[in-house]
C-alpha cells in the first residue's frame, strides 16, 4: 500500500479526546492578548527539538516524527539535538529528563506508563511520558490537538499547513481508557498507523514503534495437545462424549493430571522461547464438545458452568507460570458454552478471562436491548469474579464484510460498559483479511479514539473523519450514514451469530422501501463534489456497500444496470481480496457466479 501524505489548507479544529486540552491559539484570541512566543513563522523557526542520551527507540522515533510532521506545517525544519547539547534559543523537550524533573517535582514515569504530558515553561515546550510508548503518544497528540494532524489510514494522512504559530501558554495531559487495546481492522495493522494512533493491542507478534502488548493465539487446546500427537496413545486426554473418548470437534479432558501437565510444560517452553508477549493463551477449540467424564462434570456441576472447570484448570497453570513469568498472564476464553461465569472459583490475579460478545445484538447496546440481557448478566458476573476480563468483540459480519452493518453507535457505549466491567482489554474483530469491509476506514480511526479514550465526542470524530477524509464529498457521505442509523428502531436487531436469532441479511427490513434508492442518489451528490480523483474513489469505497445490496437483491437488474461492473471495477482497483470471513461470500468467485448467472 503507497504512503500518500495529502496536505491542506484547512484548520481541523475539532480534537479528539475529552481532555484538558487547551488551544494556546484559542486562547490567545479569547483573551486579546499578544501571544509572545512563536514556534514557527514564514518557514522559520528559532526552535530546536531536543532529546536526552538515554532516550528510548520510540522516543527517538518520535522526535523524528515530530521534525516531519512539523516541516510539512511549517516548512520550518528544526534540527534533532542532544538536550546535552549547547544551545541558547528555544527548544522542544522530547522525554523525561532532569530538567522536567526539576520543573514538574516529579518522579521518573514508569517505563510502560502510557500517559502523557505536554506543557510550554516560558518559550520551551516539554513533552513527556512513559519512555517505552508514553512520550511517543505525548508526541502525536501534541502534532493533533495542537496542529489538526490526522492519520486517518496507512494512506491517508491530512497535515494542515500553518505559516505561524505562536502561544502564550499550555498544558495538557492523557491517559489511555483501555489498557490493551487492538483494533482488528486490516488497515489497522500497519504498524506506524497504529503507532500514530495508540493502538497498542495484536493477536500476533510485529515490529512496531514503541512495542506491543500482544495476546498468544486463540483456541489453543489442540495446538497445545494436538491429537495427532497423543489420542492413539492416550484417548483418554480428550472429551468423552456419549461414553466416547473422542478428539474430532472435541477438547481437552480437563481433569486428567497428565493433561495439565503436558498443558502447563508447554506453555512454558512458548513463554521462554517467545517472550515478547502479555498475555499466553490456554482456551478451548473454536467447537463444543466439553469433556462430560464425571470429574470434569462434577466441578461443572458445583461451578454451575462449563467455565468452572476451566477456570479450575487454567488457575492452576497460572500458578505454575507466576514465579518464573512475573507480570505475565494466563487468557482464556468465555465463549459460547464457558461464557456463563463459575460460582466459587475466582480466576487467579495473573488470569485473564477473554469474554466473546459474539451472541449479542449489535444494532441496540449491550444495557439496552433485551436480547444483550444474558450477556450483561455474564460480563457482570464475570467482573465480579475477575480482575482482569480482556473482551473480545464483533464490529462486523463476519459473512458479509461489505454489506452495511450499522452497530457503530453502539461501540462507545459498549466500550464504556467494558471498561467499567474490568476490562484491561478490547479487542474489536473486524474485517481483517482484506480492504473493503462496510466503512472500515471510518470505524478503524473511531475505534483507535474509543480504546484510548471511551469518553470521546464520537460524533465529534465521525465528523472530523468525514470531512477530513472525504473532503467536500464529506457532508453526502454524513448524510448517507445519517440515513442508515437513522432505519434503526428498538424491534431492528442484528446478529451475526446466534442459534436463537435470524442473522442479518441484505433483504432486512433495515435496508427495505426507499433506502438504497436514497442512499444512490445522496452517492451521486457526493461523487458530483469530490474534491479529486483520490478523494472520489474514497467516496465510491464509501458508496461499495449499497452495490453490494443491489447485488444481492436484485443480482440480474444489477448486472444489466452496470451496478454489478461498477461494483467490481471499485473491487478490483481497491485491491479488495475478501467478502466475507466464511460462508457463501468467502469464496469471491461464487458471489460473482450468482450474480452473472442470475435470470431476469
Ligand atoms: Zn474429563
Ligand atoms: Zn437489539
Amino acid at each position: 500500500m503507497s504512503r500518500i501524505s495529502q496536505t491542506c489548507m484547512i484548520l481541523l479544529l475539532c480534537t479528539t479526546a475529552g481532555t484538558n486540552a487547551q488551544n494556546p491559539l484559542k486562547q490567545a484570541h479569547a483573551w486579546g492578548k499578544q501571544t509572545p512566543y512563536t514556534l514557527f513563522r514564514d518557514a522559520r523557526s528559532e526552535y530546536r527539538i531536543a532529546i536526552g542520551k538515554n532516550a528510548s527507540e520510540s522516543e527517538h522515533w518520535a522526535a523524528n516524527e515530530l521534525q516531519r510532521w512539523l516541516k510539512e506545517i511549517s516548512g520550518a525544519e528544526l534540527a534533532v539535538q542532544p538536550v546535552e547539547q549547547a544551545y541558547t534559543g528555544p527548544q522542544i523537550i522530547i522525554g523525561f529528563n532532569d530538567l522536567i524533573r526539576e520543573k514538574t517535582g516529579k518522579t521518573d514515569p514508569a517505563d510502560l506508563d502510557e500517559s502523557f504530558r505536554y506543557f510550554s515553561d516560558g518559550p520551551d515546550i516539554m513533552i513527556f511520558g512513559g519512555k517505552q510508548r508514553g512520550t511517543m503518544y505525548g508526541v502525536m497528540a501534541f502534532l493533533e490537538n495542537e496542529f489538526g494532524c490526522r492519520w486517518y489510514t496507512p494512506a491517508v494522512s491530512v497535515i494542515p499547513r500553518r505559516k505561524e504559530y505562536s502561544f502564550s501558554s499550555f498544558d495538557h495531559s492523557e491517559s489511555p481508557g483501555i489498557r490493551v487495546r487492538n483494533d482488528f481492522y486490516f488497515e489497522a495493522f500497519d504498524s506506524i498507523w497504529a503507532a500514530r494512533n495508540r493502538m497498542n493491542g495484536a493477536m500476533s507478534s510485529r515490529k512496531q514503534p514503541g512495542g506491543l502488548e500482544s495476546y498468544w493465539a486463540v483456541h489453543t487446546f489442540y495446538p497445545l495437545m494436538p491429537p495427532s500427537e497423543f489420542y492413539h496413545r492416550h484417548p483418554e486426554y480428550y472429551s468423552l462424549i456419549n461414553n466416547k473418548r473422542i478428539h474430532e470437534e472435541a477438547q481437552l479432558c480437563l481433569t486428567n493430571p497428565d493433561v495439565l501437565r503436558i498443558v502447563t510444560e508447554r506453555i512454558k517452553k512458548r513463554m521462554r522461547e517467545s517472550p515478547e508477549y502479555l498475555i499466553y493463551d490456554v482456551s478451548q477449540n473454536d467447537w463444543d464438545n466439553p469433556c462430560q467424564c464425571d470429574k470434569c462434570q462434577a466441578i461443572v456441576k458445583k461451578e454451575g458452568s462449563e467455565s468452572g472447570v476451566i477456570i479450575w484448570f487454567v488457575n492452576q497453570v497460572a500458578e505454575a507460570v507466576e514465579k518464573e513469568f512475573p507480570g505475565k498472564f494466563i487468557g482464556t476464553l468465555a465463549y459460547k458454552y464457558s461464557r456463563k461465569p463459575c460460582r466459587n472459583i475466582h480466576p487467579r490475579h495473573n488470569v485473564v478471562v477473554r469474554l466473546c460478545s459474539i451472541e449479542c445484538c449489535f444494532s441496540h447496546d449491550i444495557r439496552s436491548c433485551p436480547r444483550n440481557k444474558s450477556f450483561l448478566e455474564d460480563l457482570e458476573g464475570w467482573s465480579a469474579i475477575a480482575k482482569n476480563l480482556y473482551i473480545w468483540d464483533y464490529v462486523v459480519f463476519f459473512q458479509h464484510y461489505i454489506m452495511p452493518y450499522p452497530n457503530i453507535l453502539v461501540l462507545q457505549p459498549n466500550i464504556k460498559i467494558f471498561q467499567e466491567n474490568n476490562a484491561i482489554g478490547i479487542m474489536e474483530q473486524a474485517a481483517y483479511e482484506s480492504r473493503g469491509g462496510e466503512f472500515a476506514e471510518l470505524r478503524s480511526y473511531l475505534i483507535s479514539r474509543l480504546l484510548w479514550n471511551p469518553d470521546c465526542n464520537v460524533d465529534e470524530a465521525i465528523n472530523d473523519f468525514m470531512y477530513g477524509y472525504y473532503g467536500r464529498a464529506g457532508k453526502f457521505v454524513r448524510q448517507y450514514f445519517d440515513l442508515l442509523y437513522g432505519r434503526i428502531n428498538p424491534d431492528s436487531h442484528i446478529h451475526i451469530e446466534s442459534h436463537l436469532y435470524k442473522q442479518l441479511a441484505a433483504d432486512d427490513p433495515l435496508f427495505a422501501g426507499d433506502f438504497v434508492d436514497r442512499a444512490c442518489r445522496i452517492f451521486e451528490n457526493a461523487a458530483k463534489v469530490a474534491d479529486n480523483d483520490e478523494i472520489l474513489h474514497r467516496v465510491e469505497m464509501a458508496s461499495l456497500p449499497v452495490l453490494y445490496l443491489i447485488c444481492k437483491n436484485t443480482p440480474a437488474m444489477a448486472r444489466e444496470d452496470g451496478t454489478y461492473k461498477k461494483f467490481r471495477q471499485i473491487v478490483r482497483r481497491e485491491g479488495i481480496t475478501r467478502y466475507a470471513e466464511y460462508g457463501e461470500e468467502k469464496n469471491m468467485e461464487d458471489f460473482h457466479k450468482s450474480v452473472e448467472n442470475a435470470k431476469l
